[in-house]
């Protein structure tokens, strides 16, 4: 699902430096990714969903090379076929909750949005627990529930790549849990695979494979 070579990635005028010599992701897999705060986690995902491109190497997302796409196509690209629950939630404070969680299909006519989709919101906003928050504005809600509204807008078009950073941080013990539940059920429903970066050690045994990024060859240029 994911094949990543001789990938090397930097910001403009920044020190840090992003180097993957080789990273494969079969399909179905569940990986966990660990590694210290600044270790370029985030920037992995950015990378996989297009969202920045490397100054080196290839990325190839379900048989297409993302990298090598101009801007427009891997937008499209990414709204096709990846679910990306943003560290940072990313949610727009001027809609309320239901519709941030339809927003890709507002924005995108790879997506069409109907009365069955209306529906599959509903569903995902009451497994997470926040049904009767949909016509609330995001900037009321606490940080946990904003993290349940990003998990709901990444499931709903049913990807088939979901990106997660860090999915679960926000959230109590109790929930954790059943929010992985739910992560897992909807990657395995349909076959899809996860990419998870999580701080969380007591839920990585539940995942396939973990990758810890201080294994990933890092050299901070001087
Ligand atoms: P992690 O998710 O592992 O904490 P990040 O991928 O967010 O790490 O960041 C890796 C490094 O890149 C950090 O040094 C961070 O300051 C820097 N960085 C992240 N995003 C940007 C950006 N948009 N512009 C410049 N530097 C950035
Ligand atoms: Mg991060």
């Amino acid at each position: 699902m994911i094949q990543i070579h001789g990938l090397n990635f930097t910001y403009p005028g920044r020190t840090f430096q992003l180097q993957i010599p080789d990273f494969q992701v079969q399909q179905g897999e569940k990986l966990a990714v660990i590694g210290p705060s600044g270790s370029g986690k985030t920037t992995l995902l950015n990378l996989v969903s297009g969202i920045v491109t490397p100054k080196q190497g290839e990325i190839e997302v379900a048989g297409t090379t993302v990298s090598s796409m101009s801007d427009a196509e891997r937008r499209d690209f990414r709204i096709r076929n990846i679910g990306f629950v943003f560290q940072d939630f990313e949610l727009l404070d001027y809609l309320h909750v239901l519709d941030n969680i339809l927003h890709p299909y507002r924005i995108s006519r790879a997506l069409r949005l109907d009365r069955e989709v209306r529906e599959r919101a509903a569903l995902l906003a009451g497994q997470m627990d926040i049904r009767n928050k949909l016509k609330r504005r995001t900037d009321d809600l606490s940080q946990g529930e904003k993290q349940r509204v990003a998990i709901c807008r990444a499931l709903l078009p049913g990807p088939r790549l979901l990106l997660a950073d860090e999915a679960t941080g926000n959230l109590d013990p109790r929930n954790k849990g059943r929010i992985l539940d739910l992560l897992f059920e909807a990657v395995d429903s349909h076959g899809a695979t996860l990419l998870a970066v999580t701080h969380d050690h007591e839920l990585l045994p539940r995942f396939d494979r973990v990758v810890d990024f201080a294994d990933f060859q890092q050299t901070a240029a001087a």
